[in-house]
């Protein structure tokens, strides 16, 4: 499509700010709503629903009715796995919708919202429905008096917090595992960026999933969120934020029920290239392909890179030839691939670091403004900080914004000390020709993730998640079934 015919699609977007609960479209009790601004071009595109406690009660009290009259959870595997791919395939029908909410909502490009974040949330959907009548049971090895069945069972109500940076990607990392097991699941997304949630809930029930199985609360983390976090009925709770509210949710669930909480929290992933490295041009491309993609508001962006000191020089002058190739652009000019950051907010914090690595006496390379300053939109040229040193806060401190800080090292040990200087623990990356160095580096550094020679691993088979204060529990893989389900032991006496 043009550009012309995406900003005509837009102009002619209906937006349904409702909330979603027991398979309705319902305004706040409280009828409070808050103002829904694209960070494109600043314009607003409707009204959301102000969701606080009551309507939080409301939507656990139908999760819970649906959960305890079986309607979701008493069907057979292989009949929830039909309405799961069902999901998946109308999420695909109306493919061209969703991106569109999603690059309004939050600003990504439509390039990425069409070729990643509809058909990652639909594959998810569809994987988790696939899965879930293929997983059997344990019968324990116990003595020939008894048996004992060690079964799982959905935790009951689940609720998911999530981000606005891939608001449907991060929506379909909770709520595929949790349905498909058989919970019922209250969504909250993020106040910055909660269309495409609620157009999510409308298509489950197209597909065929029973009313009051899944409910999407839109509205403000302190509200709607904590409301959420507090409730005594709710079982379980899967967030993935910052890592300060994070510790806001585990303080939550420890005041109320003790609820399962999982929190998937920031990053300040570590990228180290060696000298050795088998492909520079690879390298470098990695290093600021990763850093900037959706506007370097990734919880692994790899933001802190690391240059054996030899290679440097050699290192920055390609990576500085690629920086331009990120300009920010219209999001809805399918060239683009840097668009707007989501809100002024954001814009703010992200500058602001830009100043204090300025302050500090990092080396400013590329960027560090302000673009497309016409477009009333909010968008920061790709920016690159060299002679970063471990104590500045563009080192320590997750920007979630297009910045890269460049740090040397001098040998392996001294890559793995400087990497592991931090309290996040989301991903590492190390580029090396000696297998025996990059395993003993992938075991070394603590991360949840560590890549070798590349950056960009990823698939719905792998565990996605963090150490230390990058949070606990994993998304992705059959291990998030881990998070949605209890373990059961029955013993049974044989006579
Ligand atoms: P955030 O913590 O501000 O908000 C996340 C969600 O929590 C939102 O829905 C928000 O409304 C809600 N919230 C805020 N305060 C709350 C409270 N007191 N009680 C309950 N809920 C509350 O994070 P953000 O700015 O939306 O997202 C960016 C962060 O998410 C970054 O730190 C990023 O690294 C992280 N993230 C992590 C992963 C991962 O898988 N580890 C993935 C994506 C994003």
């Amino acid at each position: 499509m043009t550009t012309t015919q995406w900003h005509q699609r837009a102009a002619a977007l209906g937006i349904d700010g409702r909330a979603f609960i027991g398979g309705e479209r319902v305004w706040a009790r409280s009828e409070r709503q808050f103002d829904n601004r694209s960070p494109v071009d600043g314009r607003q595109l409707g009204f959301v629903a102000r969701c606080d406690g009551a309507d939080v009660d409301a939507a656990v009290a139908a999760a819970r009715a649906a959960f305890e009259d079986r309607r979701w959870a008493g069907q057979a595997p292989a009949a929830r796995k039909r309405t799961m791919i069902k999901f998946a395939d109308l999420i695909l029908a109306h493919a061209d919708e969703l991106a569109l909410l999603e690059t309004l909502d939050m600003g990504k490009p439509i390039k990425y919202s069409q070729s990643v974040d509809v058909p990652a949330a639909a594959n998810c959907i569809r994987w988790y429905g696939e899965a879930v009548d293929k997983i059997y049971d344990q019968i324990a090895p116990t003595a020939d008096t008894s048996l004992a069945l060690v079964t799982r069972e959905p935790v009951g109500v689940v609720a998911a917090i999530v981000p606005w940076n891939y608001p449907m990607i991060m929506a379909a990392w909770k709520i595929a595992p949790a349905l498909a097991a058989g919970n019922s699941v209250i969504l909250k997304p993020s106040e910055k960026s909660p269309l495409t949630a609620l157009r999510l809930a409308e298509i489950a029930l197209e597909a065929g999933l029973p009313a009051g199985v899944f409910n999407v609360v839109p509205g403000y983390g302190a509200e709607a969120g904590a409301a959420l976090a507090l409730h005594m009925d709710v079982d379980c709770i899967g967030f993935t934020g910052s890592t300060n509210v994070g510790k806001q949710i585990l303080q939550m669930a420890g005041q109320s029920n003790l609820k399962r909480a999982w929190t998937e929290l920031g990053g300040k992933s570590a990228n180290i290239v060696c000298a050795d490295c088998p492909d520079l041009d690879a390298a470098v491309s990695a290093a600021i392909g990763s850093i900037y993609f959706n506007q370097g508001e990734s919880c692994n962006a790899p933001s802190r890179l690391f240059v054996e000191a030899s290679i440097k020089d050699a290192f920055l002058e390609k990576a500085l030839a690629l920086v331009p190739d990120f300009a920010p652009g219209d999001p809805l000019d399918e060239a683009t691939v840097m668009g707007a950051i989501v809100d002024a907010a954001q814009m703010k914090t992200v500058m602001g670091y830009i100043e204090q690595g300025k302050q500090a006496g990092a080396r400013l390379l590329a960027g560090g403004a302000a673009a497309r300053l016409d477009s009333g939109g909010f968008y920061i040229a790709p920016t690159l900080f060299d002679r970063v040193d471990g104590s500045m806060s563009i080192a320590r401190e997750e920007i979630f914004g297009p910045v890269l800080s460049v740090l040397a090292f001098t040998d392996i040990d001294d890559a793995v000390r400087q990497a592991n200087a931090t309290r996040y623990g989301l991903q590492a990356a190390v580029w090396t020709a000696d297998l025996s160095k990059a395993i003993k580096t992938a075991r070394a550094l603590r991360a949840g993730t560590v890549h070798v020679n590349q950056y960009d691993g990823d698939d719905i088979t792998v565990p996605f998640g963090g150490v230390k204060q990058s949070g606990n529990g994993r998304d992705k893989s059959l291990h998030a079934f881990d998070k949605y389900t209890e373990l059961k032991t029955t013993w049974i006496q044989i006579g």
